[in-house]
């Protein structure tokens, strides 16, 4: 196997997608766009323009264009054969922990793609897009009312900018006090790696706060943390290890009292909507991402949505736009006098997103979407029961939220790692769990299976799951070490793809020159 310049492996036949040598479902490489097509060949045939001479100023480009010319059946072919490479949750289960990979219904899809909504843009005039601000101003209604919060900023277009604007929230309302000293941001140790991020990117110094043994935060810990110098804890709830902060409501009250406020990750929100209101716990933001809760798409699926609630007192300091009833009407308000920090993206944040969570909302209605979030759980915990006796489960004798927690102490001794194993997975056709999170646990497999997998689904996954952990403890590595075999490839160089990646064509006799 020869490596091309993208040092990708070179499969013989890839041009033409025939299978090369190996096994039948060891796909060839597909080669890029750039590589199937050539400068000398178009798809269309265009007649010669007439352009008058030169009306670009000094503008006008000197060198090729260097587009590879392409037939529409080789476009197309080479997208589609790509997409049919993707594991997706419309292809099988897909149980990332922390991730929410549920069933995206069709029905969101359907009403995104309404012409009144579809193909609106930014700029129209206010007065011809009532109908959008419509499903703004009911969305936002739906989310303060599951959480029970007097605002929402929906603009921010992920979870981890939700954390952005709910910090920055926090941030202006210290300093409307008087009380920007306050540089710490209290974070646990089992915290999803935005958290700390965030808080460290507007500038505060981040102190970690240990799990009990239980996996959850004591309030106590907290309580011996906390000082004038505190301006905020970013708290997970339910946590990545999938438990309910059972002191939730004691750490809320310390942290008022000592002045500080309280940022809840509400990325898990799926565990709890419609049976617990976070307000009611004491939290003053959360962001709540509309792309795990509500089933908007996401991964490489979709755009993602993490709308911020607010409570009372950080509802002020929320970023523009945002809503505004206005007697029978609803006034988009875009420019505030003294507004804290503006706003936090072009316009008013994904609209596609807004039209699916609400459609998804409705059709689920109240009572719907406390059985989605009590279904959540009783197929996580379905999980953990029947496979609790083969892998090591590091809180045991507690149910858990969402999602269940393993570690690798029974892969102790077996010559297979977390890593190796989750890769025997994509043999079996399952998408492996997540990996080594939370970090509190060593060698982390984090399974959420959610609501939408059927008894069934998950039956076959609990077989293919006990069979894997029974070979690795009867000694039989190879099959993890060398694994995945029935993959499009194997063993990745994932850290180098992710801090070196390439994402620049260079022609091959570009690359010769460079290299001589
Ligand atoms: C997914 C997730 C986030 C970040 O959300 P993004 O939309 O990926 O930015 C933050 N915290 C937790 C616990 C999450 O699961």
């Amino acid at each position: 196997m020869s490596m091309n310049t993208q040092g990708r492996p070179t499969t013989p036949g890839a041009a033409t997608g025939s299978l090369g040598s190996g096994p039948a479902a060891l796909l060839p490489a597909e080669p890029l766009l750039f590589e199937i097509g050539d400068r000398d060949h178009s798809g269309v045939d265009l007649p010669d323009i007439e352009v008058p001479e030169d009306r670009l100023g000094g503008l006008r480009r000197k060198s090729e264009l260097d587009l590879p010319g392409l037939t529409e059946p080789e476009a197309m072919r080479h997208y589609v054969r790509l997409s049919r490479r993707n594991y997706s949750i419309d292809s099988g289960m897909y149980p990332l922990g922390s991730c929410t990979m549920k069933h995206n219904p069709r029905l969101n899809e359907k009403m995104a793609r309404l012409p009144g909504f579809a193909d609106i843009h930014p700029l129209q005039p206010v007065s011809t897009v009532s109908g959008a601000l419509g499903v703004m101003a009911e969305l936002s209604h739906w989310l303060m009312e599951l959480t029970n919060t007097a605002a929402v900023a929906l603009s921010p277009k992920a979870g981890a900018h939700g954390e952005l604007c709910g910090m920055m929230a926090i941030k202006a309302a210290h300093a409307a006090k008087g009380q920007g000293h306050r540089k710490i941001v209290l974070v646990p140790e089992s915290a999803h790696g935005t958290n700390p991020a965030t808080a460290a990117f507007l500038g505060y110094s981040v102190k970690s706060i240990d799990a009990n043994d239980n996996g959850t935060v004591d309030v106590e810990a907290v309580k011996a943390a906390l000082s004038g110098d505190v301006a905020a804890i970013m708290l997970t709830n339910p946590n990545t290890c999938g438990l309910f902060e059972s002191q939730i409501i004691e750490i809320a009250a310390a942290v008022h009292e000592a002045g500080a406020y309280f940022y809840c990750d509400g990325a898990n929100f799926n565990a709890i909507m419609g049976v617990v209101r976070p307000g009611d716990l004491g939290i003053d933001a959360m962001h709540i991402n509309l792309h795990k809760t509500f089933s908007t798409p996401h991964g490489g699926g979709g755009p993602g949505a993490g709308p911020v609630v607010l409570s009372e007192a950080l509802a002020p300091f929320a970023p523009v736009p945002f809503l505004r009833k206005d007697g029978e009407g609803i006034d988009l308000v875009e420019h505030v006098e003294g507004s804290a920090f503006g706003r936090l993206t072009a316009f008013h944040g994904q609209m596609g997103m807004y039209v699916r969570a609400l459609t998804y909302m409705l059709s689920h209605g109240a009572d719907g979407l406390a059985q989605a979030a009590r279904d959540a759980v009783l197929n996580a915990n379905y999980l953990k029961a029947r496979l609790e006796d083969l892998f090591s489960a590091p809180f045991n004798g507690q149910p858990v939220m969402h999602e269940a927690l393993f570690d690798d102490e029974f892969l102790k001794g077996t010559g297979v790692s977390t890593l190796d194993f989750a890769k025997a997975m994509i043999d079996e056709g399952f998408h492996p769990m997540t990996m080594y999170f939370p970090l509190v646990v060593h060698g982390a497999m984090l399974i959420e299976p959610t609501e939408s997998e059927s008894l069934q689904t998950l039956d076959a996954f609990v077989m293919t799951m006990r069979e894997l952990a029974e070979d690795a403890r009867s000694g039989n590595a190879e099959r993890f070490t060398s694994a995945p075999t029935r993959a499009p490839l194997r063993r990745l160089d994932e850290t180098r793809a992710a801090r070196q990646p390439r994402l620049k064509w260079i022609a091959p006799d570009d690359a010769l020159e460079a290299a001589q």
